[in-house]
C-alpha cells in the first residue's frame, strides 16, 4: 500500500486550514502548519474570536469611496472626519502606506489611495488608479496641496509626474517627499522618524 508523500497526518479540514494560511504574505507550508497548530492549542481564547473577527471584518470591509483606504463603512474615518480637511492631500500607493504615513502622526491632512502606480508592463494606466477622482477631489474639498507620497521606484516616479501634468492649472500646489525615501523602497519599511523628516522636507515637483 502506497501513501500520499506530501499528507502530514493532519485531518482534511485541518490540512484544507493549513493550506489556506500558507497563501498569506509571509507565511509558507511549514509557519502555516506552525501557526495551525497554535490556534488549535488556544482555540478558545485566540482562534474563535479570530475567526469571529475575521469573518465580521470579511462581510464589512470595503474601499472608502471617497479615498479608497479600507474602511468598514461608505467613508473611512479619515474622511468622516471633519478636522481633517486641511486642504491637503497626501497620494499614496496603497493602503499599507497610508497606515505608514498615519503611524508616523505628522500629517493632518487627507489620503488618496492610487492602487498601485503606472506600469506598462503591469498595463496599468491613469484610469485604473482613481487619478480622475483624485482631480475632482480638488474642487470638491478645497484642497491647496498635494502631496505625492510615492515609492522611488521607476514606476513611483512615472505615477508622480503624471498625476503633476494632470493637477496643472488646477492651482493646487504639487509636492513630493524629500529624498529620504531610499530607491527602491517602500514607505511601509521606513521608520516612523523617516517619514515625519521626509514629510517635513517636502520640495515643489
Ligand atoms: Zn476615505
Amino acid at each position: 500500500m502506497t501513501r500520499t508523500p506530501s499528507h502530514d497526518g493532519a485531518p482534511r479540514d485541518i490540512e484544507a486550514l493549513i493550506e489556506i494560511m500558507a497563501r498569506l504574505p509571509g507565511l509558507g507550508p511549514r509557519s502555516a502548519r506552525r501557526a495551525v497548530l497554535h490556534l488549535i492549542d488556544r482555540r478558545g481564547t485566540l482562534m474563535a474570536p479570530l475567526a469571529a473577527t475575521m469573518a465580521k471584518v470579511a462581510e464589512t470591509a470595503r474601499a472608502c469611496f471617497n479615498c479608497g483606504n479600507i474602511s468598514t463603512a461608505d467613508l473611512c474615518p479619515i474622511c468622516a472626519d471633519e478636522a481633517r480637511a486641511q486642504g491637503q492631500i497626501c497620494v499614496v500607493e496603497d493602503v499599507a502606506d497610508l497606515w505608514a504615513m498615519e503611524r508616523g502622526g505628522a500629517f493632518a491632512g487627507r489620503y488618496h489611495v492610487l492602487g498601485g502606480t503606472l506600469s506598462a508592463l503591469d498595463d496599468i494606466g491613469p484610469e485604473d488608479l482613481h487619478i480622475p477622482r483624485l482631480v475632482d477631489r480638488i474642487a470638491g474639498e478645497h484642497v491647496r496641496e498635494v502631496i505625492l507620497a510615492l515609492n522611488a521606484t521607476v514606476d513611483g516616479q512615472t505615477t508622480a509626474h503624471y498625476i503633476a501634468d494632470a493637477l496643472e492649472g488646477t492651482g493646487v500646489s504639487v509636492t513630493s517627499l524629500a529624498q529620504g525615501v531610499p530607491i527602491g523602497g517602500e514607505l511601509d519599511y521606513l521608520d516612523d522618524g523617516t517619514i515625519s523628516a521626509a514629510l517635513k522636507a517636502r520640495k515643489a515637483l
